[in-house]
């Protein structure tokens, strides 16, 4: 066992209830799943609880006890999000729908004001379909062009094609911190030294960074950054955008309606203020405040040792699963280089078989393209069989992992 951080597994699952269930007739869950949502521990559901029992009312715009409650909690935790990234300013937080709302946000409020035809957008082939289909639909409507730096055999992107693909055409480099799909580590400080050399913008997608990395918008130097709070224990419909007050300040609006106006005619309407300007609309009030609850639980713990933890499971995981008859371990070697993502396959296995098994032995893992077709075209596999970790998981989960696999190499006769 790697000692050198500190995380109390024992402790940390006692506040997950979801872990103690049994799943298809006695099998204990094992919960390997986490790039797709965390579980929620019994703080954050207490809080939602707390919030609409005792202090359920509209934001913003009441002047009665329960209303003005509601809003100081709300926008603590603006305050606690800016300060969980080290955002500059808290009006730099926009809270949305999760990572896909906020990048369709600067896709549709920044892409739409500031691009023109044949400007160059440059993301990724290991983007999450929320991070192609967005700038897809903007090409398609003002004619961008969009480009994709290209993955390597090994998962990594190709850093030279990056460097040649970035150049004064290019207005916006919209890329993921950690693949989703097979745990990549990308090389972002880079990508946004090649981007600010030629003056682009950078929008991060840190949905798999920001629940397991300490992120630190201010030294990392990017103009937007997405995440969502059901990837980092919190509840599932909000997420975050984060970016640069002034180029916030200079976009359009995204959704019109309530909140985000300063006056209405009836041919003319103003805007109101960041953060206001983009939170058209009541929010998701309990979830915001239910998201603080996750962010001060990570904090307890400290992003340092949840990325210790993740890097010895995965360590742990991949000198395991090695051994597994025919088993493709896709994307990095080595465990620094990857989140704690394993994305694998096994010989003449369809991946939904194999998902299928491991639940029936109680281990809930992801098969499918993980809303990454492009990384999947890459491998020349329709799909693969993704397992994932965070801070509750264990050794002994793994374990329960090779075992689901070996039942599955029985079965299906597969030799190494
Ligand atoms: N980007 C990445 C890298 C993701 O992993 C995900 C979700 O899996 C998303 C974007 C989309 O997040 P959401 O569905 O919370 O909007």
């Amino acid at each position: 066992m790697n000692t050198s951080y500190q995380l109390d597994v024992d402790k940390i699952r006692r506040d997950f209830p979801t872990l103690k269930r049994e799943v298809n007739s006695g099998a204990s869950l094992v919960y390997l799943d986490n790039a797709a949502t965390s579980l929620r521990p019994i703080q954050v559901m207490a809080q939602i609880t707390r919030f609409y029992r005792d202090h359920n009312s509209n934001i913003h715009r009441g002047v009665h006890t329960l209303s003005v409650e509601a809003t100081e909690m709300f926008e603590n935790i603006r305050s606690k999000v800016g300060k969980f990234i080290n955002a500059e300013d808290s009006r730099e937080v926009i809270f949305t729908r999760g990572t896909t709302e906020s990048i369709n946000l600067v896709v549709n409020s920044w892409g739409r004001k500031f691009l023109k035809p044949n400007d160059e957008v440059i993301i990724s082939e290991l983007e999450h379909h929320s991070n192609i289909v967005p700038w897809q639909m903007l090409r398609d409507s003002i004619g961008i062009k969009l480009k994709y730096i290209p993955m390597l055999d090994n998962g990594h992107l190709d850093m030279d094609v990056a460097e040649s693909m970035i150049n004064s055409k290019t207005k916006i480099v919209s890329i993921t911190a950690v693949s989703n799909a097979l745990g990549t580590i990308i090389p972002i400080e880079k990508v946004i030294s090649l981007a600010k050399k030629q003056g682009a913008l950078v929008l991060v997608d840190c949905a798999q960074s920001v629940p397991h990395l300490k992120v630190d918008v201010q030294s990392l130097g990017a103009d937007f950054m997405a995440f969502s709070a059901h990837k980092m224990l919190g509840p599932t419909g909000v997420g975050v955008l984060w970016g640069k007050f002034d180029i916030l300040d200079s976009m359009d609006p995204f959704l019109g309606g309530g909140d985000m106006i300063l006056t209405v005619n009836m041919d003319h309407s103003t805007w109101a203020e960041i953060p206001s300007k983009f939170e058209a609309g009541t929010p998701n009030i309990g979830g915001v405040i239910g998201f603080g609850a996750a962010i001060d639980y990570l904090n307890d713990i400290g992003m340092e040792n949840i990325r210790a933890h993740e890097v010895d499971l995965t360590d742990y995981a991949l000198q395991k699963m090695i051994d597994v008859p025919g088993i493709t371990i896709f994307g990095p070697n080595l465990a620094k280089e990857r989140g704690g993502v394993i994305s694998f396959a096994l010989e003449n296995v369809h991946p939904h078989d194999i998902g299928q098994i491991l639940d029936d032995n109680g281990v809930a893992v992801r098969a499918g393209h993980h809303c990454a077709q492009p990384v999947m075209n890459a491998l020349g596999v329709p799909a693969t069989v993704r397992a994932s970790f965070y801070i509750y998981n264990t050794r002994e989960d793994i374990d329960a992992l090779v075992n689901g696999l070996s039942v599955t190499t029985d079965l299906f006769g597969v030799k190494s």
